[in-house]
């Protein structure tokens, strides 16, 4: 079991008010995200988890027992953190399997566990190395190993992939969901990232200055924005919201449109409106001059896109596709190709030839 809940949390740092009555339940095994910019209140959500402050108030409840007053190492949980040092002295394995260690367990089961962590994380090579002969990638791939080895009631982890250049977090973010499935365990991870949040989140909680805006499923929160500023915050590029007013069957803009007016827009007449309009669903053109078939390889839900991984030969395409496709890895698939906005290269100089 893993659950976590907490109730009613406040929190204040003299006149700031980090927490406004934090509300949240994590299901068993959720890879569960808060959301929110620099200062909604993040960091002191997940230690107040973990029972790193004291509280002005709130519970915390883990599978159902309050915790609220618990000592954080009475709390089996395990925080990892944007920085964690590995021993510098120690090899990779020595360094994954030191929680292990410090909890005595046998060796055999020691052994079990980092190479089962290793290869998860792809980094059986590396055993023997130390830190020092290790890229920043590898590092931070040994560091989730390490934390991830044992077996705590729930992982609470705060940005951990910030640390890491673009290319590296979107390859950890496939890692981080493969092996949130793999392991079955309960994430609390912390990000202002959304396309992180959107992309490996079974449930996003939106923070702002401390309160939960809206808790529900990325396309919950994506489709079905609670309010302006949580579809303001979740999207990119973001959405345009343009002042109008309901008369009659028109939606009238300030700038001095018009629209029909949609049956669900039940608003007064008169009364102050804005007009959320997302990007994708604006569209100036749109045409696929030839076809390339594959095989479908993944799906990467975004939020406001799916990009779609698809085989062909040896190598992957990444195709943007509509949030609403659905698929399964090995099906047959074509690619639509529009060449007119294709480049060619030299394979030698890699120089454009286009
Ligand atoms: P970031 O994404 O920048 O890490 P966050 O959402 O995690 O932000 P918190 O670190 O939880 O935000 O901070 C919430 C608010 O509380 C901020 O205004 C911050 O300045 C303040 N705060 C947090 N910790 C302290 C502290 N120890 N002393 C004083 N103020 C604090």
């Amino acid at each position: 079991m893993g659950t976590v809940a907490v109730q009613g949390l406040c929190k204040s740092f003299g006149k700031v008010q980090a927490l406004d009555g934090v509300t949240l339940d994590v299901p068993d095994g959720a890879f569960f995200v808060v959301l929110g910019p620099s200062g909604a209140g993040k960091t002191t959500t997940l230690r107040a988890i973990a029972g790193l402050d004291r509280l002005d108030a709130g519970t915390v409840h883990l599978d159902g027992r309050d915790a609220t007053t618990d000592a954080p190492a009475a709390r089996d949980l395990a925080m990892v953190f944007q920085n964690y040092a590995l021993y510098p002295r120690h090899t990779v394995y020595e360094n994954i399997a030191s929680p292990l260690r410090a909890r005595r367990r046998p060796s055999g089961e020691i052994s079990a566990a980092v190479e089962r962590m290793s290869d998860l994380l792809h980094i059986g090579r590396l055993l023997n190395r130390r830190p020092a002969q290790l890229s920043g990638g590898e590092m931070q791939r040994v560091a989730l190993a390490r934390a991830l080895v044992r077996s705590p009631r729930a992982f609470l982890m705060d940005e951990p992939l910030t640390n890491l250049d673009l290319k590296l977090r979107v390859e950890m973010r496939t890692e981080l969901t493969r092996i949130h499935r793999s392991l079955g365990a309960t994430f609390v991870y912390v990000t202002n990232d959304q396309v992180e949040a959107l992309s490996m989140a079974d449930q996003v909680a939106v923070l702002k200055e401390g309160k939960v805006q809206q808790v529900g499923t990325p396309t919950e929160v994506y489709e079905r924005p609670a309010n302006q500023w949580v579809a303001g915050f979740v999207g990119s590029p973001p959405i345009s919201l343009l002042p109008c007013h309901a008369e009659g069957d028109r939606l009238v803009g300030a700038a001095g449109w018009t629209l029909p007016r949609p049956r669900w827009a039940a608003a007064q007449d008169g009364r102050p409106l804005l007009l959320g309009l997302r990007a994708e669903d604006l569209s100036v053109e749109r045409r696929a001059s030839a076809t390339l078939p594959g095989e479908l390889y993944g799906l990467e839900p975004l939020g406001d896109r799916t990009v779609v991984d698809v085989r062909v030969g040896a190598q992957i395409l990444k195709v943007k596709s509509r949030p609403t496709i659905t698929g399964t890895p090995g099906e047959q698939v074509l690619v639509a190709v529009d060449l007119d906005r294709a480049h060619l290269f030299d394979a030698g100089t890699g120089l454009s030839l286009s």
